[in-house]
């Protein structure tokens, strides 16, 4: 990245690494991410959003290592605005979502790694997506499918990227209120018991 980052931007970006590299690291604990890069503008992200991972395969073409991509433009924008997101809680489901609490920094960074490490799993794993096809006896994760491709609906992911999208998001956002719940709960079992969860989500399906 040629211009220097302003600090706020710098912040943010630093945030948004370290929850990832938790995450990736929690996840790959033998393969922990080679590096993490920002970038000044969307187009040189994968996917329509302001993170995205990039394989070994996809950043070799740049002279690049496999690496998360961050956005630093407006990036504390971002976090601002993630912060006044309501958080989907399918165990809410039929709630308005105005009566939904509104997702903490730490909930919303969470959803987000998980969101892209769940992108390397698929990349590096052999695993079942979760898609439209997933039986309805997972309800909780059937709540979350249809949530998704509603959204998808309206924000039409970069073409070839919709299956690996709805199931990255569903699992960002089952991570997300499984923390949520265990936090309301007093954290019952501590926080490796919720690491093993988070971990667990993440790889489903592989
Ligand atoms: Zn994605």
């Amino acid at each position: 990245m040629r211009r220097k980052l302003r600090p706020w931007e710098k912040d943010a970006v630093d945030e948004i690494a370290n929850a990832i590299v938790i995450i990736d690291t929690l996840v790959f604990p033998e393969r922990p991410i080679p590096e993490i890069l920002a970038v000044k503008a969307l187009h040189l992200l994968p996917e329509r959003g302001k993170v995205g991972y990039v394989s070994k395969e996809s950043a070799q073409a740049c002279g690049n290592l496999e690496h998360y991509a961050i956005c630093a433009y407006r990036s504390h924008r971002f976090l601002k605005h993630g912060v006044k997101a309501r958080i989907i809680l399918a165990s809410q489901a039929g709630k308005d979502y105005q009566g939904l609490p509104r997702q903490t920094l730490e909930e919303f960074l969470l959803g987000l790694a998980a969101h892209e490490v769940r992108h390397r799993v698929q990349c590096l794993r052999r695993l079942t997506l979760f898609s439209a096809q997933f039986p309805a006896e997972g309800c909780f994760v059937k709540y979350y499918i249809r949530f998704v491709e509603k959204y998808l609906e309206q924000v039409s992911p970069a073409p070839g990227h919709y299956e690996t999208e709805l199931d990255a998001r569903v699992v960002g956002l089952w991570v997300k209120e499984e923390f949520h719940l265990w936090r309301e709960a007093g954290q019952p079992g501590g926080v490796a018991t919720m690491r093993k969860r988070i971990k667990e989500i993440i790889l489903s399906g592989t």
